[in-house]
């Protein structure tokens, strides 16, 4: 069993928030564990509850359209989310279920150890970019050690506000020169910048 199996089996008997009592599945993740991108959503939905799966819903098809439309194909991504059970209601996580889950989030992201960490909505957003508006940092990448975080705007967000889609579009048509100025750099055998390599200015909330 891969340590990446023995992290799913601890996550789908985790108690450790109230989370754990309401869910029919946990949903740890999924997709090849030598990913090189990995996609960071919020929390599993009705559908992915039902199925153990995370993205198989609504917002789960615009994803898969989203990676289609840069020749990319779901199952060649790794996909998770930062909290592991729905919230009743689809609600927001509460800090607590946020921080009760981390550890789980922090050793994928070590035992897959993707290139670029692509965050949908605010929730993954703010990790990797405290303080920060995502309507301010979307589609902006930054580079923390030799990974590049780039948030985007949640596909669910272009479901319910049209306006969205094109601002989601545009930041994914970005993936393919990311990927490539990672090969660039790893054939160069440059040494990765220290964070943040990509300057991003300090911007308030509003
Ligand atoms: N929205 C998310 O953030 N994650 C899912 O898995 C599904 C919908």
């Amino acid at each position: 069993m891969s340590e990446l199996t023995q992290l799913y089996d601890e996550i789908r008997r985790c108690q450790r928030c109230i989370l754990g009592k309401g869910r029919t599945k946990a949903v740890p993740g999924d997709g090849p564990e030598n990913a090189r991108i990995m996609f960071i959503g919020e929390a599993p939905g009705y559908h992915e509850d039902q199925q153990g799966l995370p993205f198989v819903g609504a917002a789960g098809k615009f994803l898969d359209e989203l990676l289609a439309g840069v020749g990319m194909r779901r199952n060649e991504v790794y996909i998770c989310n930062v909290i592991k059970c729905r919230p009743p209601g689809n609600r927001d996580p509460l800090p607590d279920e946020i921080e009760a889950c981390q550890a789980y989030l922090d050793r994928q992201i070590a035992l897959i150890r993707p290139k670029v960490v692509i965050t949908l909505g605010r929730f993954s957003m703010a990790r990797y970019f405290p303080g920060q508006s995502i309507s301010r940092v979307h589609g902006q990448a930054k580079r923390l050690g030799d990974v590049l975080y780039f948030p985007m705007f949640h596909p669910a967000a272009a479901l319910h506000q049209p306006k969205y889609r094109a601002m989601i579009e545009e930041d994914f048509a970005k993936l393919p020169g990311l990927l490539a100025e990672i090969d660039r750099t790893k054939k160069a055998g440059d040494a990765p910048p220290e964070p943040p390599a990509l300057k991003i200015e300090q911007l308030s909330l509003f």
